[in-house]
């Protein structure tokens, strides 16, 4: 999205007038991404779509960027023929330059800088500046990314091969464009990465993740400040504290563990055992009792016995995580994972996928349950002209959690109210203004 926000801004800046309405443009920009086979399947969905715009005379040309090209390379064209430019990612900030040359190209129409005319320029090491975005989402939030790139070699990941290796932003710059976007309205940052917990690591800053945090909390008008995608091991005393004494950064967290069993997650190339997982948790919830845990983990991974998936549920029951997104293991090639014995059969990956989401969706309805009659502080996302609102508390994050319906709402979006919690709704809260 981050990505998408900076090439609107290149393409508006350029002078073109953007639209979200394909029959209405010149040109479709389709933003892909492709770490997983249904990701890589709804990008294709969205670029034949197009495609066929374009052969019915809607639209005149389809640029394709972002992750899917890295990874299919020319392989994407073949999947779909009628594409006019393919743009890599380090080519995201060229891109109205580009949408230029496919309309003065004599070339078949395609940009002779881009695909299939030149092959793609490799990933580079260089560091993303991505100041200056058209957002996308609601004026008072958005994303602030911190770095790019893994140098994690998960054995089921394709992430660092197509994103490149870790690269922290300058400090100086995250701040720059963390005071950016609250000049023009954010109040909630939600901090990116492929591995937040790394932060500052390459520039040589001790403890980099709390030290960019102690200078983003100095923002006067930010509100809040959550964390996003946090590598398990990186979390150290140091960073809970400065979360637990903080202000402004949420008592949310995400820490994607993947699996819980040793030998899995041994296998999987992670550091973890259960016992650390554990440990983890525990010092999180004592140091922060209010604390909001979302987690993702993958199941039906190569070799994952019953027993192992058993282990997986109970540490689920144990823990009582708020939000969890569950993967079925999908054998992606280029991945060590993909080529490891014992392949689990789509059926048993799904049962054991319906299994866990049951068992997690009773969690997460009785601990919304717990939180009615309570009060809590939402910011409003939304209201519709009946006076019902959408928001959020500091313990769903945008995009991926569930949401807070605001009766009543006499508020406007960018607002902080004072709520109190009047029942459930699956997994959303009813709350209203008090
Ligand atoms: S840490 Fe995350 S992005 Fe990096 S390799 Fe592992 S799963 Fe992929």
């Amino acid at each position: 999205m981050v990505d998408s926000e900076r090439m609107l801004a290149e393409i508006v800046q350029a002078g073109f007038p953007i639209t979200a309405e394909t029959d209405n443009a010149d040109v479709v920009v389709i933003n892909t991404c492709g770490f997983i086979a249904p990701a890589e399947a709804e990008s294709l969905e969205a670029i034949r779509h197009a495609v066929d715009h374009k052969l019915r005379g809607a639209v005149k040309k389809v640029v394709v960027a972002g992750c899917l090209c890295e990874r299919l390379g020319p392989g994407l064209l073949e999947k779909v023929e009628g594409i006019d430019a393919v743009v890599g990612l380090s080519q995201r900030d060229n891109i109205a330059n580009i949408i230029k040359k496919i309309f003065s190209s004599e070339i078949g129409g395609r940009c002779e800088d881009s695909y299939p005319n030149q092959p793609l320029p490799p990933i580079s090491d260089r560091v993303v500046d991505d100041r200056c975005r058209l957002l996308i989402t609601p004026q008072h939030w958005a994303y602030l990314r911190i770095s790019e790139g893994c140098n994690h070699r998960c054995s089921f990941c394709t992430i660092p091969a197509i994103r490149g290796r870790f690269r922290s932003k300058p400090m100086e710059l995250v701040i720059a464009e963390a005071d950016e976007l609250v000049s023009a309205g954010v109040v909630e940052l939600n901090v990116i990465a492929q591995d937040s917990t790394n932060y500052g690591r390459d520039l040589k800053i001790k403890n980099g993740l709390s030290a960019l945090l102690r200078e983003l909390e100095k923002i006067a008008d930010l509100t809040w400040l959550r964390l996003m995608y946090l590598y398990p091991a990186g979390i150290d005393g140091e960073l809970i504290e400065v979360i637990a004494n903080s202000d402004k950064i949420l008592h949310y967290l995400d820490v994607p563990l993947q699996h819980v069993n040793d030998k899995i997650l041994k296998s999987m190339r992670r550091p973890d055992t259960r016992d650390k997982l554990q440990h983890l948790i525990e010092n999180l919830r004592l140091a922060m009792p209010d604390i909001v845990l979302r987690t993702t983990l993958i199941v039906g991974y190569p070799g994952e016995t019953n027993r192992q998936f058993e282990e997986l549920m109970d540490f689920v029951r144990w823990a009582r995580f708020d939000a969890l997104g569950c993967f079925k293991f999908y054998p992606e090639s280029g991945t060590s994972a993909a080529e490891l014995p014992g392949q689990v059969p789509d059926k048993v990956k799904q049962q054991r996928f319906d299994e866990l989401m049951v068992a997690q969706q009773k969690i997460a309805f009785a601990g919304n349950k717990d939180r009615v009659g309570g009060s809590l502080t939402c910011l409003v996302d939304s209201v519709d002209s009946g006076d019902l609102g959408r928001g959020r508390f500091y313990g769903q994050a945008p995009d991926i959690d569930s949401v807070c319906i605001i009766k009543h709402c006499s508020a406007k979006p960018g607002q902080f109210i004072a709520t109190k919690v009047i029942g459930t709704q699956g997994y959303d809260l009813l709350v209203e203004q008090i």
